[in-house]
């Protein structure tokens, strides 16, 4: 099954976070290799190449949290995750965040 990202969503929320707009990749599972015996996942932003990259349904936390690095690519883990818990407190949809 193809991944799926909400684009109508991503664009609301680079809007919000006044962040430019960026490409999105759809990562077939297939294409992606792992060494490790563990669950895997491709879901990340690119800053070299401005590229949103997804290998599942990405979620709206998901979405807020990778233009959150985005926006402040010197922020640790923590604080955009914080962040994120914040944003989506604030619209009334807690989803959990990644
Ligand atoms: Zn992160």
């Amino acid at each position: 099954m193809a991944p799926r990202l909400d684009l109508q969503l991503l664009r609301t929320w680079e809007e919000r976070l006044e962040v430019e707009p960026c490409k999105t990749f759809g990562v077939h599972r297939s294409q992606v290799t792992c060494d490790y015996k563990v669950q895997y996942r491709l879901v990340g932003y690119c800053h070299e190449n401005n590229t949103f990259y997804y290998d599942r349904m990405v979620n709206e936390a998901t979405i807020v949290h990778e233009l959150l690095h985005k926006k402040h690519p010197g922020w640790s883990e923590s604080e955009v995750r914080a962040e994120t818990k914040r944003l989506m407190a604030m619209i009334g949809d807690i989803t959990g965040s990644e």
